[in-house]
């Protein structure tokens, strides 16, 4: 048994190496372990549904860090290996082969899966999901053959996959049972706006139609039955239609939970000496709006750089301001702030030479979508992050420019 009154972390991604990353900066000199259950060097996944699907970035280039940052600071990665009990009595957590970690600190940094769709035959040949570069790797190979291509979700994965497939691959169709493309995420114009450029690079986008079976032969996926009757062939599928927080350890060994494990503003969970980040943490949303949970690198980083300050002595509420990026063949999507409930959008610039989308609920600025407009995005950032009052009538002004007003404010 490996003893200390250190920092132990469940799950070894974007969070978790961050957070070993702050600990050591902020001068922690105790044990930090982190226990992965994927057989490698932890990495980052954006990459994975876009440059290293497309097979411009090697695997090394993916990782977070390389091998001899854990030996120059001191952490030691279990990888590979899958913690598989807490006893938060005993201040123990055993691991897959038996092992036994003791800790002074336990962070959950457990992520999120892909949620299984809820038809028969996703579990055919063919199927495939988009989380891990595994899954990577196998779609980089069937793109080689594949002829006909489905993808179910025209969320963030799906799109950003579409866009790949387009050059490495047969042109797919995308499916959703939503009307509007990436519907959690963004505004109607952004939305139609993607939803346009995907259908002028002949991807053949099906809204508000329902995946009702996948069927196959001898094992295989040969297509997809839509719940009104039109089957589309596919030789390849690939499911994304969001994800489940990784849960299971925290709820086993009896900690709350709330559509992921609860966090308070400091990250802490319901046992003192736990906390809880990243994708798998739901914690109060700084505007008020009750708990949430987010699942992008900004949040996963934030919290961990939030905890390793609590932990080293400098406590601070959890409050960053959440901020997303996707890329899309061309199209750049920068996201700074949340539109969710939004109830009026103003547009300036023109879709093809970028534009931004101001998203306002109940005439306060809550979030900013730029299309290929970089310079937009960090203003908006900056705006948002301090509070500066911006109206619909500002942004729909003649000459308005999110700079100059960013400017004035002397932010
Ligand atoms: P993860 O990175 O998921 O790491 C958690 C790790 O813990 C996993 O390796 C998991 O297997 C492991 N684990 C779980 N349970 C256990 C256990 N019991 N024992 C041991 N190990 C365990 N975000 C953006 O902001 N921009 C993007 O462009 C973007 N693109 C993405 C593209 C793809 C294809 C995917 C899948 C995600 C993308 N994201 C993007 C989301 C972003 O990658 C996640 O929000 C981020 O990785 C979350 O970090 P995390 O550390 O919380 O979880
Ligand atoms: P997502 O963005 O939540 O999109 C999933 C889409 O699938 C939604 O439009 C959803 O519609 C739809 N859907 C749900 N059930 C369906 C069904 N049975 N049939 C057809 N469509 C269905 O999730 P994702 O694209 O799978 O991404 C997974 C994770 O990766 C997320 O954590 C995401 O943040 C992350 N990611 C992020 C980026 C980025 O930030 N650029 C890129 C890739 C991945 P409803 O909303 O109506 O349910």
């Amino acid at each position: 048994m490996s003893s200390g009154s250190g920092v132990v972390v469940v799950g070894a991604g974007q969070a978790a190496v961050q957070l070993a990353e702050s600990l050591r900066d902020a001068g922690f000199d105790g044990p930090v372990t982190l226990v992965g259950d994927e057989p490698r060097l932890p990495y980052q996944r954006p990459p994975l549904s876009k440059d290293y699907l497309a097979g411009t970035l090697s695997s090394a280039e993916l990782a977070l860090r390389g091998e001899r940052f854990y030996v120059d600071q001191g952490v030691e990665l279990h990888a590979g290996r899958r913690a598989v009990h807490l006893d938060r009595g005993r201040r123990r957590l055993t691991l897959d082969d038996g092992t036994e970690l003791s800790y002074g600190r336990l962070v959950l940094a457990t992520g999120a899966r892909p949620r299984p769709l809820p038809i028969p035959g996703g579990r055919l040949d063919g199927v495939v999901n988009l989380r891990t570069i595994a899954d990577a790797e196998e779609l980089r190979l069937r793109l080689r053959t594949a002829r006909d291509v489905v993808v179910i979700g025209a969320g963030f994965i799906g799109l950003e996959f579409a866009a790949v497939c387009r050059t490495a691959g047969p042109n797919p169709v995308v499916l959703d049972i939503a009307e509007q493309v990436m519907g959690r995420a963004v505004s109607a114009p952004t939305a139609a706006h993607f939803a346009e450029q995907h259908q002028r690079l002949d991807t053949r986008l099906l809204l508000g139609r329902a995946p009702a079976e996948l069927v196959g032969k001898r094992g295989r996926v040969t297509g997809v039955r839509l719940a009104d009757g039109e089957t589309l062939p596919a030789d390849t599928v690939v499911a994304g239609i969001g994800v489940l927080p990784n849960v299971e350890l925290a709820e086993a060994a009896g900690l709350e939970t709330a559509g992921g494990i609860a966090v308070d503003e400091y990250l802490g969970t319901s046992d003192p000496a736990i906390s809880a980040i990243g994708d798998c943490a739901a914690f109060p949303d700084p505007r008020g709006t009750g708990r949430i949970r987010l699942e992008s690198v900004q949040n996963a980083a934030d919290q961990a750089r939030c905890l390793a300050a609590a932990l080293t002595g400098t406590p601070r509420p959890y409050t960053a301001l959440p901020w997303f990026w996707s890329c899309q063949g061309d199209l750049r999507l920068q996201i700074a702030g949340l539109s969710t409930g939004h109830d009026r959008t103003v547009v300036r610039g023109e879709p093809d030479k970028g534009f931004s989308v101001f998203c306002f609920r109940d005439g306060t600025l809550i979030a900013v979508e730029s299309v290929n407009r970089a310079p937009d995005h960090m203003a908006a950032r900056r705006l948002l992050a301090a509070g500066v009052p911006l109206t619909p009538e500002d942004v729909a002004a003649r000459g308005f420019s999110l700079r100059a007003h960013l400017r004035g404010a002397r932010v």
